[in-house]
């Protein structure tokens, strides 16, 4: 594959290029007009009758009536009924006559759980709490609203960003970059998120390049550093320098990336017809996963230990935010607990 990299003035280039990555024009995100289906109100201060089934409805909790019992994996589980304050509340009675067991609604449940204690909350408030932080709240602020000690808003965040990580782990095995268009901007740069972590080195991006861009026929966009330039087959490079500025920000001085972008143009030619070359023309730059190292820096908080897996979660967790970014994610959450309550069973 013959490949020339072009720069804008040399040739004319087409009135505007857009930023186009991955086939997708950039849009900024309106949080202050979206709007989502549920609110606080519907899950707090309702019977739990309402909240269970608003919380299937949602997705949140899987519907049990007429599943496999989990304790005796032969009979099915019956409908939802309250079998009162000392028969353990609202539950699913197994239908084996040697089982009888109940099951509670939210038993087996990837972030809420069940049981008795000093530290343990029913059901309502741990969707309650579920609920502050789909939203964004901080921890500290979960504690003020709903008035619940720390350990049990702790426990859900913690639970709520492992199954994030357990679902994004199982969609990016069906990530497959320039499958659904032509050439399509690529990003790749990288971040510090603990102390001790250096630039990255051409043997930690070799792996990397080679396992998802390999053959993809992709353009990639990176900063200068030197380890992207490894030559890999199939994808074409192109990269920005960023002069650094020092800038001061809330009294510090801090080293910043420019804005900064480039039009330029690629003439491909594809196997088998050799003559006949296309040209492309890109606009070079990282601006958006620059801006998504911010987003990312807020959502892992202060308090960072290098290399443990709590951290590796909290990033795979900022990337399911990422990707639902301007969705109800509340809606979105119970999307993926659905996908994970089917991967129970299988
Ligand atoms: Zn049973």
């Amino acid at each position: 594959m013959k490949m020339k990299r072009g720069d804008a003035p040399k040739t004319r280039a087409p009135k505007s290029v857009p930023y186009v990555r991955h086939g997708a024009l950039t849009r900024k995100s309106r949080r202050d007009r979206e709007q989502w289906a549920r609110c606080l109100k519907d899950i707090v201060n309702r019977p739990l009758r309402t909240i269970i089934n608003l919380l299937k409805k949602d997705g949140v909790l899987p519907e049990r009536h007429g599943v496999a019992c989990p304790h005796c994996q032969r009979s099915t589980l019956g409908p939802l009924k309250d079998f009162g304050a000392k028969g353990g509340g609202w539950a699913h009675m197994c239908k084996g006559r040697d089982c009888k067991r109940r099951v509670l609604p939210h038993a087996f449940h990837p972030i809420f759980r069940v049981g008795t204690g000093k530290s343990h909350a029913g059901l309502g408030d741990q969707a309650a709490i579920l609920f502050c932080a789909v939203s964004g709240c901080t921890q500290t602020t979960v504690r003020y609203l709903l008035k619940k000690n720390h350990k049990l808003a702790e426990s859900i965040y913690k639970s709520l960003y492992d199954a994030r990580a357990k679902y994004v782990r199982q969609e990016e095995k069906n990530i497959r970059f320039g499958e659904d268009v032509e050439w399509p901007g690529v990003e790749a740069d990288e971040v510090d998120v603990a102390k001790g972590e250096g630039p990255i080195r051409k043997r930690d991006w070799a792996p990397l390049a080679k396992k998802w861009l390999k053959q993809r026929k992709v353009i990639l966009h990176t900063d200068g550093a030197r380890s992207y330039k490894l030559r890999v087959d199939g994808v074409v490079h192109d990269w920005v320098v960023h002069m650094k500025k020092r800038v001061k920000v809330n009294g510090k001085y801090a080293w910043v990336k420019p804005a900064f972008t480039k039009v330029r143009y690629h003439d491909i030619a594809d196997n088998g017809c050799s003559n006949k070359k296309k040209r492309i023309w890109v606009k070079c730059g990282t601006q958006i996963i620059d801006r998504v190292w911010g987003g990312l820096r807020r959502h892992l908080g202060p308090n960072r230990k290098v290399n443990s897996r709590a951290l590796a979660n909290k990033v795979r967790s900022f990337q399911w935010c990422y990707w639902n970014k301007g969705e109800d994610l509340w809606a979105q959450t119970g999307n993926m607990l659905t996908a994970l309550f089917q991967q129970q069973h299988e």
